[in-house]
């Protein structure tokens, strides 16, 4: 087993992977920044390195700074979390290249995955069903944009082929605005992502946003962990999730969880990975994988009992994968309320000191959650603060557990968006379930109605 783990990340999960290294036996190195000193993972870590001032670009995200840190400390390993340099291929090549284990997939993987328009090809030579659109990046010829507009049929979305975190991305409802929106379009993926390439997709109106969780092994093993419904969004950013998806038949997620797995054997996958799928009319389209834990990884750890980066620990190890797909049992129901440190209507975050904090408790809950009384919520970073998890032997129970959690818990001094996810354990569509990704944003809008 790995030694010892450099965290290279901050916040809930920098916390979530200390204590999996400590479960494990695995010393922890947390790096921070100037602005995070105080932060209780830091204090609570063997070991800990300022890597430069609260920027997150001259710390978290400065490579050589990370790197050395590793060196100093003499760490086996490093954990990229999420965020941050994640999904950087050539942050992962530079790990390795410095003789540490880099707990994650190949930089290769990442690479090809973090090109949208090459893991879509990718995806369809393993079988995967993706969004119908342009094969491949579109060219700049006018009349072929057009041509393939039509054939793909409006409404449209066009999309950064290096895109990520809901950004890049724009939906054309008629051929007149087609043009003008290509051309912004990839102006935007130039200088968000540095590389202009676009393709376009279908934009489906009445998706859900069902993603499936895989673990792969270095000896070509790969299981399935069922999925997750993430549908509640706003500007294209999860807000809850839940795990499993609100009437999904079970046949239909072991297929599209094998096809999954299939892929991951075929590509040569490595460690703890996401397929994200829009589900429409009982069909999957395939959007993007992503080489990382997700955010949202807790509700399958509550319905599956894996723990999910204790294995990606195992996995860097070179551990073979310790489970069998038919020994992977999905049990009950768990919801995840994302808390972040912003207005619950406007979303403008809201850094500060937090003057009062009461946790809920109780069977099934769970916090993951680096805050506590008197923490200040720094204005760099994202406004993120924790995640309130609850589980139950049906949706029913986890929804009155989270109801129950939500009236106990307490965050004064900043504004948190614990309302808005009060509203939404009494809302008729959640109660409901199976809601689209655009039910959320159509909800907000007719609240501000008068
Ligand atoms: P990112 O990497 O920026 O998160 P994704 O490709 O995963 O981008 O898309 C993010 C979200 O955008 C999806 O969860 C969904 O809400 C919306 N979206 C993406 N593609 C489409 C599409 N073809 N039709 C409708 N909505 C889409």
């Amino acid at each position: 087993m790995i030694e010892k783990v450099l965290i290279a990340n901050r916040g809930e999960i920098a916390l979530r992977i200390q204590r999996a290294c400590r479960e494990l036996g695995i010393k922890t190195v947390a790096v921070h920044s100037e602005a995070d000193s105080e932060a209780k993972y830091v204090r609570l870590a063997d070991e800990s390195v300022c890597i430069g001032p609260a920027s997150s670009t001259l710390s978290y995200l400065n490579i050589p700074a990370v790197i050395s840190a590793a060196e100093v400390t003499d760490a086996t390993a490093i954990h990229p979390g999420y965020g941050f340099l994640s999904e950087n291929a050539d942050f992962a090549e530079r790990v390795q290249n410095s003789g540490f284990i880099f707990i994650g997939p190949r930089p290769e993987t990442i690479r090809l995955m973090g090109d949208k328009v090459c893991a879509k090809d990718a995806m369809k030579a393993s079988g995967v069903p993706c969004v119908p659109g342009s094969d491949g990046a579109l060219p700049d010829d006018e009349d072929e944009i057009k041509r393939i507009a039509k054939e793909t049929g409006y409404p449209v979305i066009l999309k950064a082929a290096g895109g990520g975190g809901g950004r890049g991305m724009r939906v054309v409802h008629t051929e007149a605005a087609l043009l003008n929106a290509a051309s912004l379009t990839k102006s935007e993926a130039q200088s968000f992502f540095g590389n202009p390439m676009i393709y376009m997709e279908k934009f489906l109106e009445h998706p859900r946003h069902v993603e499936i969780q895989v673990l792969a092994d270095e000896h070509g093993n790969a299981i399935h962990l069922g999925e997750r419904d993430c549908s509640m969004q706003r500007r294209h950013q999860k807000v809850l999730e839940e795990a499993p998806a609100p009437g999904l038949d079970s046949k239909l997620r072991d297929k599209i969880g094998e096809r999954c797995a299939e892929a991951c054997r075929k590509i040569g996958y490595r460690g703890a990975g996401t397929f994200e799928f829009l589900y429409e009319d009982g069909e999957f389209f395939f959007i993007e994988m992503n080489t990382r834990v997700q955010v949202e990884h807790p509700v399958t750890e509550m319905i599956t009992g894996v723990d999910i980066v204790q294995e990606q620990l195992r996995i860097a190890s070179g551990e073979k994968l310790r489970y069998k797909q038919k020994e992977i049992h999905f049990k009950g129901h768990a919801i995840e309320c994302r808390l972040n440190a912003e207005d619950p209507y406007t979303f403008v975050p809201s850094p500060g000191r937090i003057t009062q904090y009461h946790v809920p408790g109780g069977p099934g809950i769970r916090v993951d959650s680096h805050i506590y009384h008197n923490y200040f919520v720094p204005p760099y970073y994202d406004s993120m603060i924790g995640k309130l998890i609850a589980y139950g032997d049906t949706r029913e129970q986890a929804i009155a557990r989270m109801r129950t959690a939500l009236s106990e818990m307490v965050v004064d001094g900043v504004k948190t968006n614990i309302p808005l996810h009060r509203d939404l354990m009494l809302d008729a569509a959640f109660l409901k379930g199976g809601a689209s990704i655009h039910y959320l944003e159509k909800m907000l809008a007719d609240k501000k109605k008068p």
